[in-house]
Formats: C-alpha cells, sequence, structure tokens
C-alpha cells in the first residue's frame, strides 16, 4: 500500500518529495535556501526526522548530538558563502515564533536585509 504523504513541508523537502534543491543531505539532516531570506544568504537546516519544535527536544545525547550536527552543517555551508569571515548567525525561534512545525536553524549570512512595517 502506498504511504501516505505527509503534510509537513519540511518532512517533505527532507524526503526529497518536493523539488526543493538540498544544500547538504545526509542520514539525520538537509539543509536547503530559506524561500523568504531574511539576510544575504539565509539556509535552513532540518533534522529528517519529524521534531516538532525546540520544546521537544530533551536533555539526552541523541539531542544534544543532533543539534550540534545541525550546526556544524549550517556553519559550514556558511563558512562557504558568507562575504565576510565569521559574519554569520544561527538562531532557532520558539513557538509562539515560529511558522513551521518542524525543527529547523536558521542560518543567517550577514547583512540581514530589513524589513519594516508601517
Ligand atoms: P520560523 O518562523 O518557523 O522559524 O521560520 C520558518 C521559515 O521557513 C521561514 O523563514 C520561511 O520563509 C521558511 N519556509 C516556509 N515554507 C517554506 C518552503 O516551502 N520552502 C522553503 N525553502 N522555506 C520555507
Ligand atoms: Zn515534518
Amino acid at each position: 500500500m502506498a504511504r501516505a504523504i505527509s503534510p509537513c513541508i519540511f518532512c517533505q523537502i527532507a524526503g526529497s518529495s518536493n523539488s526543493t534543491p538540498l544544500l547538504h543531505s545526509d542520514d539525520k539532516v538537509v539543509a536547503f535556501k530559506d524561500i523568504n531570506p531574511s539576510a544575504f544568504r539565509h539556509y535552513l537546516v532540518v533534522p529528517v526526522e519529524h521534531i516538532p519544535t525546540v520544546n521537544d527536544l530533551q536533555r539526552r545525547n541523541e539531542d544534544y548530538t543532533l543539534v550540534s550536527h545541525m550546526i556544524n552543517v549550517g556553519e559550514t555551508l556558511l563558512r562557504r558563502d558568507a562575504p565576510q569571515p565569521n559574519q554569520y548567525r544561527f538562531g532557532f525561534h520558539q513557538p509562539p515564533f515560529n511558522s513551521v512545525d518542524h525543527l529547523h536553524l536558521h542560518c543567517f549570512a550577514l547583512p540581514f536585509i530589513p524589513r519594516w512595517k508601517q
């Protein structure tokens, strides 16, 4: 029987059932460009496993290892692509300040793109 397609957009991207090009892929994480960049380069690193948010991480070795790996992958990409050395930032948005409920690390190469709301 065919497997149901996950409704989660990041599960679809991680599972390559979506046309988003991957910048990095291994058995634990994938990385790709944010569709609506907030910086000169804006990448997302997401676990292949569907973990909803940072609030679902636990104080256990497995999760420390996963988060370290996400940061390492993001840092490797930004070291390659940032226009100036060390001009990059990382961040997780914690609910309710996130919009996609699949854990993702924002990886920014500066400068940020200013956005003003009137
Ligand atoms: P959050 O606010 O949840 O921390 O950030 C979610 C990010 O995912 C946003 O920066 C948004 O632009 C990005 N995003 C949402 N949907 C898609 C998508 O379908 N493809 C890509 N590449 N990025 C997405
Ligand atoms: Zn997912």
